[in-house]
């Protein structure tokens, strides 16, 4: 019965129900089988990490490290941060651990809560889930293409249906460089119709106002010079061999010129998943290249490519009927208060083989433990009376077409296995 509690969970940062959690088990069940067929390996890092894994990846002048991030200081008075993301960590580990030694493209996947105080709204949450896959260590665009394809696959498996994958290059630093001045010259005049954010973004990095939701920079920005025409031979000509063996795999995608990332680190080629079911602004899944990450984080020279999926948005996008509801298993009925122990130890035996099973813990009456079954929805009941008990039997009931059988343990086990273990 709902309350008005004294305690109440933070605003953006829900429980997860079983409900949910049955769902997103599945989903992430569903994730791991991919990842497994593309030879992913999974990986948890911790939820705190010094502020400065985040800020010196992300970037100082980004939305998530401005006015985003949860960060404190720890008893020693070192700044710590919630991760905002995954990507940053991912890199720290990779360098501490010394795996660029490998001389491999390392694949890693995680699975797991990020912190972000934006304001709350559908789809989007101050603590919210993400499954995300990183290849480190390769420059090739054979390697953007995998990833994308492992990502296709994903949201396929997963049976969301009517997504787009669209994708764009931020072209390498030079490029960058070459862009931003085009890009100032061209914004200078309008300066004074952007929104206070933009005017420091002018300033500070650029590229921050192409992706402003407010409409007049929105307005602005609309026949900017593109990205893609500042690109060096080299980067140009990996775009254009990664949009080729997309086509060459069938995987779908559409060039969004105007695609650029949140985040300070991502360099060459991006992408972007939408899907109809959210609004214009929101991705189900976002990512792409960030060579320099590594090293600016101090450690090796190392290509690498990435993405996340909203966990959360990811729910918005599947049709509820898509996703099994698991079985409850049986529930065990004794006619009559003299036979409940019996019904509680035979619950142990079927547990035993490994039967999801339960007897009613309350002191519920024979009827209110059928309405229960019923309840939740059982496939099976079994009833036990002094009739079967005497013979070593019991009655299996099919709750969905109400066929009932008296038959001994074994042979219930041997009929319920399948469908309920
Ligand atoms: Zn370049
Ligand atoms: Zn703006």
């Amino acid at each position: 019965m709902a309350c008005d509690p004294k305690y109440k969970a933070l605003r953006g940062m829900p429980d997860l129900l079983p409900e949910t959690l049955e769902k997103m088990n599945w989903l992430e069940d569903r994730s791991r089988k991919i990842f497994r067929v593309f030879g992913y390996e999974e990986i948890r890092t911790p939820m705190l990490e010094e502020t400065e894994v985040f800020t010196r990846s992300i970037g100082e002048d980004t939305d998530i490290v401005e006015k985003e991030m949860y960060t404190l200081l720890d008893r020693g008075g070192k700044s710590i941060s919630l991760r905002p993301e995954g990507t940053a960590s991912i890199i720290r580990a990779y360098i501490e651990h010394g795996w660029a030694n490998l001389q491999d493209v390392v694949k890693l996947f995680y699975v797991g809560p990020m912190f972000r105080g934006e304001r709350p709204q559908k789809g989007r949450l101050r603590q919210f889930h993400q499954i995300g896959a990183e290849m480190i260590g390769g420059k090739d665009p054979v390697v953007d293409a995998e990833l994308i394809s492992n990502l296709n696959e994903l949201l396929s498996e997963l049976g969301v249906k009517g997504f787009t994958i669209l994708i764009n290059s931020l072209g390498c630093q030079k490029d960058r460089k070459v862009y931003k001045e085009k890009l100032a010259s061209y914004l200078k005049e309008k300066i004074s119709s952007f929104c206070p954010d933009c005017v420091r973004r002018a300033d500070k990095n650029i590229l921050r106002v192409l992706d402003c939701k407010n409409e007049n920079c929105k307005k602005a920005v609309k026949d900017a010079p593109i990205m893609l025409d500042s690109l060096c031979d080299d980067c140009s000509a990996r775009y254009t061999a990664l949009k080729n063996i997309l086509k060459d795999l069938k995987i779908p995608f559409s060039e969004k010129k105007d695609l650029v990332r949140g985040l300070d680190y991502y360099t060459g080629i991006v992408f972007e998943v939408t899907h109809p079911s959210l609004g214009a602004q929101d991705a189900i899944a976002a990512g792409g290249r960030y060579d320099d990450l590594c090293k600016e984080m101090s450690g090796p020279e190392a290509g690498a490519t990435g993405y996340a999926v909203g966990v959360e948005r990811l729910l918005l996008c599947l049709d509820e009927k898509d996703i099994p509801k698991k079985n409850k298993g049986i529930l065990i009925v004794p006619v009559g208060d003299d036979l409940k122990l019996d019904a509680f130890y035979l619950a142990g035996q079927f547990r035993k083989e490994r039967i999801p099973c339960e007897t009613d813990l309350t002191g519920r009456s024979f009827k209110g433990q059928m309405r229960k079954a019923n309840k939740e929805n059982r496939k099976y009941i079994v009833i036990l009376g002094e009739e079967e008990k005497k013979n070593g039997k019991m009655l299996l009931k099919n709750m969905t077409d109400g066929a009932q059988e008296t038959l001994s343990f074994d042979e219930v086990v041997k009929k319920v296995r399948e469908e309920l273990s």
